[in-house]
């Protein structure tokens, strides 16, 4: 075992990405970038960073920040969920801890957003402490490296996993064999073509030498990805269209879109009409026309979106008052899901 984590080691010394968050100890730089960095790739989280890090440089500014900013820096980078337990977190750093990040591992992993992988990157990355990082990247790079066949999405099995790796950080600079197993994972042992022939540490590969490979790591949960239909529409009046804030338990939470109107299935023009008249008090008939229509992914939901586009001369009295008129200039400055931005940039 001691092999081969000082091949690891060597390897990594050589071979790492110069990452800016790779170059600080400062414990909020390092959660900032933990968080970004969660279900996102790092060309895309990169840029992110450093945008929190010019607009927000400390935990308190964070804090101090009116969510819908936050909301706004975070528009493109999905899982809004991250950005909202971001400023909550903030806000108990600066009430309980007095703007300092807590440096116990429990207290790291109790604030909002912050699970088992995440505590262990910030508290070994900024205080050294002998916390081993289980992310799919090692997930992956120890599966093959110990033909491990026991599911990576059973909780149960966690704990082979982390066995393993207390096993090997023992006596090693704890922050260095983090990032050195997460960096092998990453940029060798790769999901759909590891690089064996360069691999450092191809000559102790257990699932190399049982030809298992392709095979590791078992997973055995399948994803179930919901369908939904939105109909969006562009209520035009006075130059300005109408926008709703989504305040629901659900995606886009505190972003704001056009107004909505989800259907079991698709709809036509004699239908948007009926549904849209439900959402207006009085007497205004509007009947929207089909614009287009985008088919929109997430992990979990695959949303078949209609655009419908309406002028009125007379502001409709809608049912509810949370769908306010905004214009080309002021909606710039609104946080909205990258669907209905990219619509509203392509007017
Ligand atoms: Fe991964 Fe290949 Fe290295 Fe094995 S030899 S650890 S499969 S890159």
């Amino acid at each position: 075992m001691n092999q081969i984590v000082f091949e690891i080691f060597k390897w990594y010394r050589k071979n790492s990405r110069n990452l800016p968050w790779r170059n600080t100890r400062n414990p909020y730089k390092i959660w900032l970038s933990e968080i970004i960095l969660q279900q996102t790739q790092i060309i895309q989280g990169r840029a992110y960073y450093e945008k929190f890090v010019d607009n927000f440089p400390n935990i308190n500014a964070l804090a101090n920040a009116p969510e819908d900013r936050i909301m706004k820096l975070w528009q493109g980078l999905g899982y809004y969920s991250r950005a909202r337990n971001l400023h909550k977190a903030a806000i108990i750093v600066r009430d309980r801890f007095k703007g300092k990040f807590p440096e116990n591992h429990a207290e790291i992993l109790k604030l909002p957003g912050v699970g088992a992988y995440t505590a262990a990157a910030i508290a070994s990355f900024a205080y050294d402490a002998p916390y081993p990082a289980l992310d799919g990247n090692v997930f992956r790079f120890l599966s093959r490296l110990f033909d491990i066949d026991a599911p990576i999405d059973e909780s149960k099995n966690r704990t082979i996993f982390m066995n393993i790796l207390q096993e090997m950080m023992q006596g090693q600079d704890p922050a260095t064999f983090n990032n050195a197993m997460m960096e092998m994972g990453a940029m060798v042992c790769t999901p759909a073509r590891p690089d064996c022939a360069n691999c450092c540490v191809a000559a102790w590969c257990e699932a190399k030498k049982q030809n298992t490979i392709a095979l590791r790591p078992v997973k055995v949960k399948k994803v179930a990805v919901r369908r939904r239909y939105f109909n969006f529409i562009f209520i035009e009046y006075n130059g300005g269209f109408y926008v709703q804030k989504r305040t629901g338990k659900d995606i886009w939470k505190n972003l704001y879109q056009l107004p909505l109107i989800e259907s079991i299935g698709p709809l036509n023009e004699k239908s948007i009409a009926g549904e849209l008249q439900s959402l207006i008090k009085g007497k205004t008939l509007l009947k929207p026309v089909f614009d287009k229509s985008v088919r929109h992914q997430l992990t979990h939901q695959t949303i078949e979106a209609s655009f419908w586009k309406v002028h009125t001369d007379t502001p409709p009295d809608f049912q509810n008052d949370d769908i306010i008129l905004t214009n080309p200039v002021k909606f710039k400055k609104l946080a909205l899901p990258q669907l209905i931005a990219n619509y509203l940039l392509h007017l």
